[in-house]
């Protein structure tokens, strides 16, 4: 009898997908982890939202017209500024960060980082996020990459009218493939962490991707229809046994 690594490349576990699927799931340690940020490693559904929140402003009509693909990214983001200055005045960089003062990382996102690092896996934070928030959750996590969106501040530090576009929300798919290019890593060594169906856009072909704590019906169906697997949990320990740790 053959053992199971000469069927299977590498060791694997039998676990259910959203429709009641048993598939083999890899527990070989990827090369590299890439996680959304807002609902996976931060314990928010959106740092966009969070400042709506905090400015007292509403942008559910701009998101509707933006996913019916009535304006970009970029026009997205200045008329989610445009609604905060109209409420608030100018605005500094320091209110910003005032904005993420009660933000939370995601549970066990301390230990599961340290311990990806601590096996040499590479990891990266790929989001389409606010970068002010984001690289501070990098930081906090000592992630090795990030990338995100975010603002523009004049000499004064106050936040200037149009964003930065580094993530266009539904093409995550470039930033990944930079990343497997300077690691010089394979998409099969790469597994891919999120909870939106925009995240879909990180699954680029050969690769892993695990939904995380989908919310929004739309990522639920998404996911659904993708058949993969989805971890429905608010604890990051729980992707532990799909990233070989
Ligand atoms: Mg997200």
């Amino acid at each position: 009898m053959y053992p199971l690594n000469f069927l299977f490349p590498y060791n694997t576990i039998k676990c259910e997908s959203l429709d009641g699927v048993n598939v083999l799931m890899s527990t070989k340690q990827p090369r590299c982890v890439a996680f959304d940020c807002d609902g996976v490693l931060a314990d928010s559904l959106s740092s966009w939202k969070t400042l709506h929140d905090h400015f007292g402003t509403d942008s559910s009509d701009l998101l509707k017209k933006f996913m019916a693909g009535e304006f970009t990214d970029s026009e997205f983001m200045a008329q989610d500024i445009a609604l905060w200055k109209a409420k608030h005045g100018s605005i500094s960089q320091d209110e910003i960060f005032r904005a993420y003062s009660g933000c939370k990382l995601m549970k066990g996102a301390r230990e599961v980082i340290a311990d990806l690092k601590a096996a040499n896996i590479h990891v990266a934070i790929i989001s389409a996020g606010v970068d002010i928030y984001v690289s501070s959750i990098a930081a906090m996590l000592k992630a090795d990459d990030w990338i995100a969106n975010g603002f523009n501040f004049d000499e004064e530090g106050m936040l200037l009218d149009q964003g930065v576009v580094r993530i266009p929300s539904m093409g995550k798919d470039e930033a990944v493939n930079n990343l497997l290019r300077i690691l010089d890593c394979s998409p099969e060594d790469l597994v891919c962490v999120g909870d939106s169906s925009m995240d879909l856009s990180m699954w680029v072909e050969g690769s892993t991707f695990i939904g995380f704590n989908p919310t929004r019906q739309t990522a639920i169906d998404a996911f659904e229809a993708a058949n993969i697997t989805v971890v429905n949990s608010k604890d990051l320990n729980d992707l532990r046994p799909y990233l070989g740790l």
